[in-house]
C-alpha cells in the first residue's frame, strides 16, 4: 500500500481529497450525534445542516491556501486554486440558501433581519454572510474593479478571518446542536486550526524565512524587458528545485511586508548556490528589477509547483510551449537536462513578439549543441526575410510541429492566459491525450 501511494500521484491525490470530504462532513456528523433537538421539521434541519457544511468549507479554505507542501505538490498551484475558488462559490451558496430555507418554513424569523432588533447571534450571521459576499464580489472583480492584487489578498484575508470568526460565533450563539461541550470543543479546534494557519502563513513563516536569507549577486538584462536577477544563499545551502518549479520571492529587509511574489526559477534545478529568475517588468515590483542593487537581501518560499518534466522520466520526450517570459521555467527544464545529458528529444515552440524579443535566444541556441532540441520561433511582428512561423501559436502550427503519435511526448505550456486557452483547446482538438499535458498560469488572481 505504502508502495502504491509513493509511486502513484493520483492515489494521493485520491486520498487528498476522500481526506477533504470527510473533513468537510464528519463535524457535521459529529453534531448529529445526541442529544439533537426534537420535533422540528425537515427543512428546518437540513437547513441547518447546510449551514454547517457551509462553515466547515470555509473553515477548510485555510488549509487550501496555506501552502502546505503535501497537498501541493499532488495537485499545483492551478489546480488547488481552482479547487479553492469552486468551493468557495459552492460554499457561499450553501451559507445563503440556509437562512432562504428557513425564512420560508418558519417564516416569523424573518424578523431576524432587522439588524439593530436581532439578537447578537442573528447580527453576526448577517456580518458573516456580508463579509462572505465582500469576498466573492472583490475576487470575481478584481481585476474590473481595478483593485490592485496586494490590497486586495490584505483583504481577501481580512474577510475570510471575519466569515468564519462571526459564522462560528452565530452557531455558537444559536447553540442547539452545540449542547454538549465536547461539540463545542471540537469546532473550536477546527476554527482554532484554521487561524492557526492564517498565523502561520502570515506571521510565522516570513519569520522563519529571515534565518535563511539570500543576497542579490547580480541583475542582468535579457531581451524582451526581461531582467535575470540571481541570489546566493547566505549562511545556508540554499535549496535544490526540480526544473520548472518556483518560488515566492520578498525583496529588502522586512518579510512582513507580505509583499511576496511567485517567479519560477530559471536556473539549473541542480544548482542551489545561485537561483536565478528571469522577471518581466509588468507592474510596480517587476519595474523594480532593473534597479536593485547587488548586496540586496532576499527572501525565498519554495520550491513550489508540479510544472516539472522530473514527474515524466520514463516520458519518451517532451513538447514546450511558451510564450514571451513564459520561457522562464521552461529554459530550467532545458538548462537542466543539458547539464544531466539528457538524451530524449525536445521540440521547444516559443512564441515571441519579435526576433529581437525573443528572451534567451542566445542562451537556446547554444543548448542546441547540448541536447536534442529543436526550436520552433512564432514571430507576431516578423522582419523583412523571417520564413519562419508567425502569428500566434494555434492548432495549425501546432500540427505542423509536434510528433504525429500525439501520446509519444508530454507536454508543458507556460504563456500568457489568452494563448494558454487557445492552446489547450487545439492541443484536445489534435487528439493530444489531457493527461500528458501541463500549464502553468502566472496569473493566480
Ligand atoms: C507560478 C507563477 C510563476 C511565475 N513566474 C514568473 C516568472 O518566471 N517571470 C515573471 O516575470 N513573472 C512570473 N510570474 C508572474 C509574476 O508573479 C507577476 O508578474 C508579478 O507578481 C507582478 O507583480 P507587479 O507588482 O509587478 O505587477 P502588478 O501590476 O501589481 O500585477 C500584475 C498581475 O500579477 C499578479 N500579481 C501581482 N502581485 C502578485 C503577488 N504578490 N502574488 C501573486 N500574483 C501577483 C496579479 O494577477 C496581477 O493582476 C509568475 C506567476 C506565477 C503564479
Amino acid at each position: 500500500m505504502r508502495r502504491l501511494l509513493m509511486h502513484s500521484p493520483i492515489a494521493v491525490a485520491f486520498l487528498w481529497i476522500v481526506a477533504y470530504l470527510l473533513l468537510t462532513l464528519l463535524p457535521l456528523f459529529v453534531l448529529l450525534l445526541y442529544p439533537v433537538p426534537s420535533g422540528r421539521g425537515f427543512w428546518t434541519e437540513f437547513s441547518v445542516a447546510l449551514g454547517f457544511i457551509g462553515l466547515a468549507m470555509m473553515a477548510l479554505q485555510f488549509v487550501l491556501t496555506a501552502r502546505i507542501n503535501r497537498i501541493e505538490s499532488s495537485y499545483g498551484l492551478d489546480i488547488l486554486l481552482q479547487f479553492h475558488r469552486y468551493t468557495s462559490l459552492v460554499a457561499f451558496f450553501m451559507v445563503l440558501v440556509h437562512p432562504v430555507i428557513l425564512f420560508i418554513a418558519q417564516p416569523e424569523t424573518l424578523q431576524l433581519l432587522n439588524f439593530f432588533e436581532a439578537p447578537s447571534r442573528a447580527r453576526m450571521a448577517m456580518l458573516a454572510t456580508l463579509a462572505f459576499l465582500a469576498m466573492v464580489i472583490t475576487t470575481i472583480w478584481r481585476k474590473q474593479l481595478k483593485i490592485p492584487y496586494e490590497p486586495w489578498r490584505a483583504s481577501h484575508t481580512i474577510l475570510a478571518v471575519l466569515a468564519v470568526g462571526l459564522g462560528f460565533g452565530h452557531a455558537i450563539g444559536v447553540g442547539n446542536y452545540m449542547g454538549l461541550f465536547w461539540k463545542v470543543v471540537l469546532w473550536s479546534g477546527i476554527m482554532l486550526v484554521s487561524l492557526w494557519l492564517i498565523i502561520y502563513v502570515r506571521l510565522i513563516k516570513p519569520l522563519l524565512m529571515t534565518k535563511k536569507p539570500y543576497v542579490v549577486e547580480e541583475v542582468m538584462s535579457q531581451r524582451g524587458d526581461v531582467w535575470t536577477l540571481a541570489l546566493r544563499p547566505l549562511g545556508h545551502d540554499g535549496f535544490k528545485f526540480q526544473p520548472g518549479q518556483f518560488a515566492w520571492l520578498t525583496l529588502n529587509i522586512n518579510p512582513l511586508s507580505m509583499r511576496e511574489h511567485p517567479f519560477s526559477m530559471s536556473s539549473s534545478g541542480d544548482r542551489a548556490d545561485r537561483l536565478e529568475f528571469g522577471i518581466k517588468a509588468i507592474g510596480d515590483f517587476t519595474s523594480q528589477i532593473k534597479d536593485v542593487q547587488p548586496g540586496t537581501r532576499a527572501y525565498l518560499d519554495g520550491p513550489y509547483g508540479v510544472f516539472t518534466t522530473e514527474r515524466y522520466w520514463d516520458s519518451a520526450g517532451f513538447v514546450l510551449i511558451a510564450g514571451g517570459v513564459g520561457i522562464t521555467p521552461i529554459f530550467s527544464i532545458l538548462l537542466t537536462a543539458s547539464e544531466r545529458n539528457d538524451g530524449r528529444p525536445f521540440l521547444l515552440i516559443y512564441a515571441a513578439s519579435s526576433w529581437e524579443d525573443i528572451t534567451y535566444r542566445e542562451e537556446l541556441e547554444t543548448l542546441k549543441e547540448a541536447l536534442d532540441l529543436s526550436i520552433v520561433y512564432v514571430l507576431r511582428k516578423a522582419h523583412d526575410g523571417w520564413e519562419g512561423e508567425t502569428g500566434y501559436i494555434d492548432k495549425a502550427v501546432l500540427e505542423r510541429h509536434i510528433p504525429r503519435h500525439r501520446g509519444s511526448r508530454h507536454y508543458f505550456v507556460c504563456a500568457a492566459p489568452v494563448i494558454m486557452r487557445a492552446v489547450e483547446l487545439a492541443l484536445f482538438e489534435l487528439e493530444v491525450p489531457v493527461t500528458n499535458v501541463n500549464m502553468e498560469h502566472f496569473d493566480l488572481a
